[in-house]
């Protein structure tokens, strides 16, 4: 079965190796999006068959007209923390009355997590990715965090994988009340890394005052390594610390937030594969000042953007509204922080078959009420996604 989407006015493909015309003369960073003009593509089964100017599609099973519209790869939103239970609005409303965010806030959702049951937290789950969905995000990670115990981060972790093959274990969130840091670690890189392992892909680290330092996040890290797990961090939030340069000294696939970096940081940064991702909506949503996008990729910095979606310091699944803050308050073009909302956040997961539209990858793709991507963030806070196509499926609307 094949279907081919004609009448595309503005197709991002993401496809740096394709031969399309380069617009060298557009706006900043522009050329990344290998951006095809009056374009189609074909689907065959879930992956695009073809990519191209629509005069020289060739034909297929069905056709669908996209009437002008601009067509984007599915965002791939690479952090967030989905698998909770709770809610903090009251919280919210008194930090915007004064009171500052500490990561402390995060006992209180651990409490209502380990009181929900697996079916509560499914549900959960399942509403805000049908939430994000609707939004054009049609890849994802999820974080456990939430439980803190080993029976809580193993069910978390085993409830976020009916979502995502990209699940992380983040039992080293912050230490729960009752313990202490010396015998939390233990636990972390003993028993409940033995019970998560087997529902998770990656283990992260939360690397800030009030959390956990670098020398215990190094050691944690080792640990998941050990079990086969991907390290990826949470670091330099809050204050400057040493989180960023232990990603980019081990390599790190990605560390998000970089709020705080230090001209050392950004120049590990940039000596690094590491990928910065820089999550708009926690700054948003404090009351910080925003990470300095421009001077990463001034550097030479390779930049993700996500919505680190979580009850605390970003209630937001929007990649759009993150595209919108990167821009205005950020430094990123337009063009930049498209591609740092798609490709990058793919590469921040190691994704090789999303974030791209290209033959063989995931038809994974959304349709936008507007004839460019500019509109993104040139028309902040509205709804412009048309529809939303996951696996060669139509998902949104619903049908
Ligand atoms: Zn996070």
């Amino acid at each position: 079965m094949s279907i081919v989407i004609v009448g595309i006015g503005e197709l991002t493909t993401n496809d740096a190796s394709a031969s399309v015309p380069r617009s060298h003369d557009g706006p900043i960073g522009e050329d990344r999006l290998a951006i095809i003009r009056d374009a189609a593509v074909v689907i065959e089964g879930s992956t695009v068959a073809w990519v191209g100017p629509a005069a020289s599609a060739p034909a297929a099973d069905t056709a669908y007209d996209a009437g002008g519209r601009a067509v984007i790869p599915g965002y791939v939103d690479s952090h967030s923390h989905l698998v909770f239970a709770g809610d903090r609005g009251p919280e919210f409303a008194a930090r915007m009355t004064g009171e500052p965010y500490s990561a402390g806030g995060i006992r209180t959702t651990v409490a209502a997590t380990r009181a929900a049951t697996d079916e509560q937290l499914m549900a959960r789950v399942a509403r805000l990715v049908a939430e994000m969905r609707a939004q054009g995000t049609t890849s994802l990670e999820i974080k456990s965090g939430y439980g803190l115990t080993v029976h809580d981060e193993a069910r978390s972790l085993a409830v976020a994988r009916h979502f995502t093959e990209d699940t992380t274990f983040l039992g080293a969130h912050v230490v729960p009340t009752g313990t202490t840091p010396e015998d939390y670690v233990d636990l972390v890189t003993g028993p409940m890394l033995s019970a998560a392992a087997p529902h998770a892909r990656w283990i992260d680290v939360f690397c800030e005052d009030g959390a956990f330092d670098v020398d215990q996040g190094r050691a944690i890290l080792a640990a998941g390594a050990d079990n086969g797990l991907r390290g990826r961090l949470h670091a330099n939030q809050l204050t400057f610390g040493g989180g960023v340069r232990l990603a980019a000294e081990l390599g790190l696939t990605a560390v998000d937030h970089c709020t705080y970096l230090a001209d050392a940081d950004v120049g590990a940064l940039a000596d690094s594969a590491t990928i910065a991702t820089l999550l708009p909506g926690v700054e948003f949503s404090t009351r910080q000042p925003y990470p300095d996008a421009r001077r990463l990729f001034d550097a030479g910095v390779r930049v993700a953007l996500a919505s680190d979606c979580n009850p605390g310091s970003s209630f937001t699944s929007s990649m759009a509204l993150c595209i919108a803050l990167a821009v205005r308050e950020m430094g990123m073009s337009p063009a930049e922080a498209l591609h740092a909302a798609t490709a990058m956040g793919a590469a921040a997961l190691e994704r090789e078959d999303v974030g791209v539209l290209a033959p063989g990858k995931r038809a994974d793709l959304v349709l936008l009420d507007a004839p460019s991507y500019l509109h993104l963030a040139y028309r902040p806070g509205v709804p412009l996604v048309a529809g939303v196509w996951q696996s060669g499926r139509p998902v949104h609307p619903a049908t």
